[in-house]
């Protein structure tokens, strides 16, 4: 068929039966319409995935193709960073999906910060997920998740919440007016930033003495017992949308497939959508190669280092060896271990897709790494003065690249893309605080969480209100 042709005949209408949804657990194999709202399999509990028969789907036979939809940014869905690539996550048709414009991200080839971690001139991209229109990464799986909930007409969304997702729900709800938004909080660790952004666009905010596991079990309990429709990432629609995060940045590579893909992993829906979206763009013959994948956990909240790297916990073709993670659950608990990071939005013990990220791992013949959030911060120092900058939990990706470099994983001359999931203000607090001329002011945000110095601060220079001393100030300091 000719390139012409085939942009015309993709003309995003889902024939009913092209997309489905699968259990993952190859010995159940349940599928499910996608017109369902589930959050796991009925028959055996395992994670959903959502699948396609592609051979009846109008794919473009090259990425490239893709191009053409940037001449047609006038039409909403060609405008949206998710949406222009509707043909390889067509579980809705066009005339369903909704957009606010999320996905016009960057990937920034960051010299300064490959020079920090240890690379070659050119070698280091950062792909700033913060340019979302709710300043996180979140919008790309939420326009999905939102999509599906409309196609099954439901009224009300929820989450549980580190922050990022309840803002990107909270920003769908009150944009479209198409639903309401119930948020679940852990109490006190939340930024201000994200937690701004929910009360102002009018979310239900509910906050519930405990963290965020806490408040995960308890959305799932609700949202069953309610009905309400449940946007967390382990709805299978969010990581649909997550996909187009690597469409982006092979986009912007001219479509080369870099070496690594570095990202922080907190529920791990993430690492898990990047997976998928490499495993289904190899099967389509759309690249023959596939980058490695590096996931970053916080020190404070390291499940899937301890389950993937200590206790060799593997994907094993869908059949991960659950005993292995029921045990490590167990020993948590028995040592009442609360995950604790200044990365909050991975402060997250019990990642929710574990499953799919192993599938991941496996597929990308994946590292896990942990860094402690001296590091982060150090990182994030570095990101913030050589770009654009990004929240605590970002900066992992940047650690983690520059630890696997000086255990020699990653060469000097591989091409790495750190993906920055939010925004620099999300979390003003814990940036201030590195910068901070006041020891006290440090100790009180950094001194618990083990920061001992700040390496790279920038501090304001305190002068007298005279013109002299500023100017002097300013000769000295410039
Ligand atoms: C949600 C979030 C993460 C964690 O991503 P997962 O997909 O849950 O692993 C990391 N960084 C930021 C800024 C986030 O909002
Ligand atoms: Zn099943």
């Amino acid at each position: 068929m000719a390139d012409t042709e085939l942009a015309r005949n993709s003309s995003l209408t889902v024939k009913s039966g092209i997309a489905y949804q699968k259990c993952l657990n190859p010995l159940c194999g349940a599928m499910l319409d996608i017109g369902q709202v589930r959050t796991a399999c009925d028959r055996c509990g395992d994670l959903l995935d959502v699948d396609y028969d592609w051979s009846r789907i109008p794919v473009p036979s090259r990425l490239s193709d893709f191009e053409q939809m940037w001449s047609k940014r006038y039409e909403p869905l060609r405008f949206s960073g998710v949406w222009r690539f509707h043909e390889l996550l067509p579980f809705a048709p066009a005339d369903k999906v909704v957009s606010v414009g999320e996905g016009q991200t960057l990937l920034q080839q960051a010299d300064c910060v490959g020079n920090y971690v240890g690379l070659n001139s050119g070698r280091l991209h950062l792909q700033y997920e913060g340019m979302n229109p709710s300043g996180s990464f979140k919008d790309n799986g939420m326009c999905a998740a939102f999509s599906h909930a409309r196609l099954t007409g439901a009224k009300r969304a929820a989450c549980a919440s580190t922050g990022n997702t309840s803002a990107s729900l909270a920003m769908y709800c009150s944009v479209t007016q198409m639903m309401k938004a119930i948020i679940f909080i852990g109490s006190g660790k939340i930024s201000y930033g994200k937690l701004s952004q929910a009360l102002e666009y009018g979310a239900l905010t509910v906050q519930i003495a405990g963290d965020f596991d806490d408040a995960m079990i308890r959305v799932r309990e609700v949202s069953k017992d309610l009905g309400i429709y449940l946007v967390n990432s382990i709805n299978p629609f969010r990581l649909e949308g997550q996909k187009t995060v690597m469409f982006r940045v092979l986009e912007a590579l001219r479509w080369e497939v870099p070496d690594w893909i570095v990202v922080p992993g907190g529920n791990l829906g993430n690492s898990s959508a990047f997976g998928k979206a490499f495993i289904e763009l190899k099967q389509l013959g759309l690249i023959d190669r596939v980058p490695r994948l590096a996931v970053i956990n916080a020190a404070g909240a390291d499940t899937l280092y301890q389950l993937y790297e200590r206790r060799n916990l593997r994907w094993n073709e869908g059949r991960p060896d659950f005993a292995t993670v029921c045990h490590y659950y167990d020993e948590l608990d028995a040592r009442k271990a609360k995950a604790d990071t200044i990365a909050s939005a991975i402060e997250i013990n019990r990642p929710v897709n574990l499953k799919k990220c192993l599938r991941a791992l496996d597929f990308c013949d994946g590292v896990v790494r942990k860094v402690t959030d001296q590091e982060i911060l150090d990182a994030k120092a570095q990101v913030g003065a050589g770009g654009i900058g990004c929240e605590p939990a970002s900066a992992a990706s940047v650690a983690g690249a520059k630890l696997l470099r000086e255990e020699g994983i990653i060469a000097p001359s591989d091409r790495v893309v750190c993906v920055l999931t939010g925004h620099q203000l999300k979390d003003p607090t814990a940036t201030v605080a590195y910068h901070s001329t006041d020891m006290d002011k440090f100790n009180e945000v950094l001194g618990s969480r083990g920061v001992s110095r700040a390496s790279f601060a920038n501090r304001a220079v305190a002068v007298p209100n005279e013109l002299d001393a500023i100017i002097r100030a300013i000769q000295l300091y410039s």
